[in-house]
């Protein structure tokens, strides 16, 4: 991570505020720790990711249909996961700042720090120390480790650690009216749940052969210890999720399909190959017999944004013991019943926005010597961007307005389009790349004469003029979810 680069991560959380896309929650109460609000712009941002996401899964998969299951669950469906059990992740906390660490992040902020400074192979030997503790879930090996590296809390600077314990990150909460006849209940910390515990009912009502795919997106909560770095780790985020149910034995096939499906999804959206990594886990979550996480290079660094992980037949053969109810298919190619084994893919809808802003974000210098200005614009793939087009009278007379407004009303039935005429056409340019529209449409004198209008790109800031009835054609060619699926 270049210092500069780490810089321009504070000047992109400011520009999510000031540009209407994340506020913190509550604010005005000063917020509340690692949860946000998605505003104006971020709320078109975000729904486009998860439509694109939607139709990626059940319009181009013949063979994923999607569900949208309640958060909150029959308590067992946390038995039955493991979630009550371990889901847990091992905390450290420092006696002076009374900050508590994860004890991965608080190794691995210390490994990027032994790498910034040219001692990698150091950084090496301690991940991998590390990895080897964590699969044995030998906490005191990790506090000997941290103690022995002399690694400190970056808030107090001591080494004056508590030992390593286990924290549960499921919220609980209660239902029912009187407190003596309330059942605790959890929020749930992943949707994939909701997703196993319906698989017969999908299966059974949409006639579903296997290898057939259930989609879901939706909220899941997690009481996150180390809540940092803007909307990367929230309390209350969105996941997008899709199990996909396999003949046992073939799941590694699908496990390399959904690897490289995945990834391609991505880059269809703009992310240019070199932001983008596969990171194999060496320490495989309770259900797993394959992992990986597809990873971004944020300005922090590079961190996961999607899960592939494959899960066995782990979730439905425990959801079978303790509902005592059959989770099985009969195949009828192989004339055999067994339980299905799981490939999922598993997506932040948060995290990927945070990739896209960031990828997005630009700044420009412009013009020469002393007419040189900085030009500031997110260039968000247009299929994504928040508004699509914007249209503008180039003076507010001469029946431009009017004109503007027809071009306008015309445009809306099929984008979401905004027409302004306040202020210079330099300043409505500017508010515009500021929010990532693609398009800007200026209606002219020569309008009223010929019916052209100007269409600016966003990027190149370069100006064309295009016939009124050329526009819808032109904007739809950009921003159709058909020219991301035709790069899958
Ligand atoms: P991490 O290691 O970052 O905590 P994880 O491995 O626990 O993530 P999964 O359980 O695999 O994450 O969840 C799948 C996806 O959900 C992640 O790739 C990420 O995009 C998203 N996600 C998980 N936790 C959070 C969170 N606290 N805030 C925002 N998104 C999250």
């Amino acid at each position: 991570m270049s210092i500069e680069n780490a810089g321009i991560f504070p000047k992109i959380i400011a520009h999510a505020k000031e540009y209407g896309f994340v506020f913190p929650s509550s604010e005005i109460y000063d917020g509340l720790q690692a949860v946000y609000d998605y505003g104006q712009n971020g709320v078109e941002l975000k729904n486009n990711l998860k439509l694109l996401w939607w139709k990626t899964m059940t319009q181009i998969h013949e063979n994923i249909v999607g569900i949208d299951a309640a958060i909150f669950m029959h308590p067992n469906t946390w038995v039955a996961s493991g979630h009550v059990a371990s889901f847990n992740d091992p905390m450290i906390d420092n006696k002076d700042s009374k900050k508590r660490y994860r004890v991965d992040h608080l190794i691995e902020s210390y490994a990027e720090q032994l790498e910034s400074e040219g001692k990698s192979d150091k950084a090496k030997a301690v991940l991998e120390k590390m990895n080897h503790l964590l699969v044995l879930e030998d906490f005191e090996g990790l506090y000997q480790l941290i103690v022995n590296e002399g690694i400190k809390c970056p808030l107090s600077g001591t080494a004056n650690w508590t030992e390593v314990r286990q924290f549960n990150l499921m919220f609980a909460t209660q239902v029912g009216s009187v407190a003596e006849e309330a059942n605790t209940i959890y929020l749930r910390p992943e949707t994939a749940q909701g997703i196993f515990v319906n698989f017969l009912n999908v299966q059974k009502t949409g006639r579903m052969k296997i290898p057939f795919g259930i989609a879901q997106i939706g909220k899941a909560f997690r009481n996150e210890i180390v809540a940092r770095q803007f909307i990367f780790r929230m309390r209350e985020f969105e996941q997008m999720e899709m199990q996909f149910f396999v003949r046992p034995g073939t799941e590694m096939e699908w496990y390399h399909y959904w690897k490289e499906t995945r990834m391609k999804w991505h880059r269809a959206l703009g992310i240019p190959e070199h932001k983008l990594r596969y990171h194999d886990h060496e320490k495989l979550a309770h259900y797993a017999n394959a992992a990986l996480d597809i990873e971004f290079e944020f300005p922090f660094g590079f961190r996961e944004i999607e899960g592939i992980h494959s899960r066995t037949d782990f979730d439905l053969r425990n959801h079978q013991e303790l509902s005592k109810k059959k989770m099985q298919y009969f195949d009828n190619e192989i004339n055999q019943s067994y339980i299905p084994y799981v490939v999922e893919t598993s997506v932040g809808a948060d995290r990927i926005f945070l990739m896209h802003l960031c990828h997005a974000y630009t700044e420009e210098l412009t013009g020469e010597g002393e007419n040189q200005k900085e030009r500031v614009y997110l260039k968000l793939h247009p299929a994504i961007a928040p508004v699509k087009a914007a249209i503008f009278p180039l003076t507010k007379k001469d029946g431009l307005p009017e004109k503007a407004e027809k071009v306008y009303k015309d445009l809306k039935t099929e984008f979401r389009v905004v027409y302004e005429e306040k202020d210079s056409i330099g300043k409505r340019y500017t508010r515009q790349d500021l929010i990532g529209t693609p398009f800007c449409i200026t209606i002219d004198h020569q309008t009223l004469e010929d019916d052209t209008v100007t269409i600016r790109d966003r990027d190149t800031a370069l100006q064309r003029r295009l016939p009124i009835h050329a526009l819808k054609e032109e904007i739809g060619q950009a921003v159709a979810f058909a020219r991301v699926f035709e790069k899958l």
